[in-house]
């Protein structure tokens, strides 16, 4: 029996022929990535984009292959002038699903649609293979292309996507590969009907894509499990963990004391050899610097590859909502928020409520300075006759990811200062576990999914109340870590938190 192939299993095959193996015959040992909501969010968007290009264009939409080789079949016989999305193709029982088909010249031109901003080599084997199953069903192929996003368009609104794509003509280039087409399904079938194939993780694993079959195939090659406290834990350590790891290394605590220069990672040492957490007292000095009032300040963003706002780029970092705790005097906490549910650009009102809850004097903390500075920065370019005050604000910032990552280590951080890592370790009673937004990419979906037209009122009440939730946090988390920095006991009464 030949196995039916796909251009993503083919993909998979080219990646590692183990990838497909396992794909085939044990799904079940396979984890997908988590990342990949918004890449398939960002995909469709674009497919979207492409297809109102081509308002006369005909969607094969039909799920059932079988069905969707009828549908194509027959669109194609009676409407020879209208482009097609989706057309379905089959030959030696590998199937296709071409992302664009556009007559011209009595021929089509097939084009692949990419999300991302440039060609990758991968993108290469896919338009080779959708060509190769195109014409051998009997298509006469007038050209390739690749419509990748481009980076430098700007969207002047009113549904205008004009120039969001840029095509690349890639028939001359995907030619050799097409000739190799045969051959990659032959040992693709033959590595199907044999045994799994021996190959250990290597850097295939995560080229082109990170494989989900990785803790499967690392736990079948026996790898070394990591130590309790590998030299991965030191931040920045430069060349010295190679020469570490050359000299035989493995856990930091049997490294010797005098091989480690930097203060940080001689802490570091000290807590895996100790168990126990330790603060620099130099935190509180400098922080004893700063007066009050004292601003914290998170915010949220979001990019879309297809740009919904006038005058916004694909891929642009947009801010949608921020969350300030402000300690008037030592202790005393007020909270203050901003999210715009509307859809509708969040920057300036964004910006003009930031601006007029950020006083104007006083430390504004943050959490790794290069985002939200440069948040504020582009804000600033955008909106002129904001610039001013925003540009103070950026001025006025302060970043705790120095301090703590220089002064401040505890055993359960395992080598991170992120801020959900470094909360539970002074701030059990703060849990992030406990919102239904708990990092970054979930407050994307979240955005993404409030603004959605579709979205019924109380699921957007729901999706709001778990945004600030989860941006209010963050802002506390920095507080309670100033204060836990500065030797201060006490939690903040919730009447002062936002959280009450
Ligand atoms: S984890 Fe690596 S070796 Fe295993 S199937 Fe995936 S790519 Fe192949």
């Amino acid at each position: 029996m030949a196995y039916g192939l796909s251009k993503s299993k083919l993909q998979a095959f080219l990646q590692c022929p183990k990838r497909l193996w396992l794909q085939v015959h044990r799904p079940e040992l396979g984890k997908l990535a988590g990342a990949s909501a918004a890449a398939i969010q960002h995909g469709d968007r674009v497919g979207e984009a492409v297809r109102a290009l081509f308002p006369n264009g005909r969607l094969i939409d039909a799920i059932d292959p079988i069905e969707a080789l009828l549908d194509t079949q027959l669109v194609m016989a009676f409407h020879t002038d209208r482009p097609l999305f989706e057309a379905t193709f089959e030959h030696d029982k590998v199937l296709i699903r071409a992302d664009a088909l556009v007559p011209e010249q009595g021929k089509y031109c097939l084009v692949e649609v990419k999300a991302s901003t440039r060609i990758k080599d991968y993108h290469l084997s896919d338009c080779a293979i959708q060509a190769w199953v195109c014409r051998q069903s009997g298509l006469s192929l007038s050209r390739v292309e690749l419509a990748h996003v481009n980076s430098g368009f700007v969207y002047p609104g009113g549904g205008d996507y004009r120039g969001l794509l840029r095509h690349v003509d890639l028939t001359g280039v995907i030619e050799p590969l097409t000739s190799r087409v045969p051959g990659w399904i032959e040992t693709a079938r033959a590595t199907l009907e044999d045994g799994e194939p021996a190959i250990g993780p290597n850097a295939q694993c995560h080229t082109p894509y990170d494989c989900p079959f990785l803790a499967h195939c690392a736990e079948a090659a026996g790898l070394p499990e990591e130590s309790e406290f590998p030299l991965r834990l030191l931040p920045h350590p430069g060349k010295l963990k190679a020469e570490l790891e050359a000299e035989g290394y493995r856990d930091l605590r049997e490294v010797p004391p005098e091989r480690l220069t930097q203060s940080k990672h001689r802490r570091i040492q000290r807590v895996a050899l100790s168990g126990e957490a330790e603060l620099d007292p130099a935190a509180a000095a400098a922080l004893s610097e700063h007066g009050y009032p004292r601003y914290y300040l998170d915010f949220e963003s979001i990019q879309f590859a297809v740009p919904c706002w006038a005058g916004t780029r694909p891929y642009q970092q947009l801010v949608f909502q921020w969350s300030c705790h402000v300690e008037d005097s030592p202790g005393e906490l007020r909270q203050l928020e901003f999210l715009d549910g509307s859809g509708d650009d969040p920057r300036r009102p964004f910006a003009e409520a930031l601006i007029a809850a950020a006083g104007k004097r006083g430390p504004i903390f943050v959490y790794n300075i290069g985002f939200e500075r440069s948040c504020v920065n582009r804000l600033a370019e955008s909106f002129p006759n904001l610039s001013a005050p925003l540009l103070a604000i950026a001025g006025r910032m302060v970043d705790l990811l120095p301090l703590a990552r220089n002064h401040y280590y505890h055993p359960a951080m395992d080598g991170s200062w992120s801020i959900k890592s470094v909360l539970p370790t002074l701030a059990p009673d703060l849990d992030y576990q406990t919102l239904p937004v708990q990092h970054g990419a979930m407050a994307q979906e979240a955005y993404a999914e409030l603004i959605a037209p579709g979205t019924a009122p109380e699921r957007r009440a729901e999706l709001r109340r778990n945004l600030l939730a989860y941006c209010r946090l963050d802002t506390l988390a920095m507080v309670r870590l100033t204060w836990h920095l500065e030797g201060r006991a006490g939690a903040p009464s919730p009447s002062g938190t936002g959280l009450g």
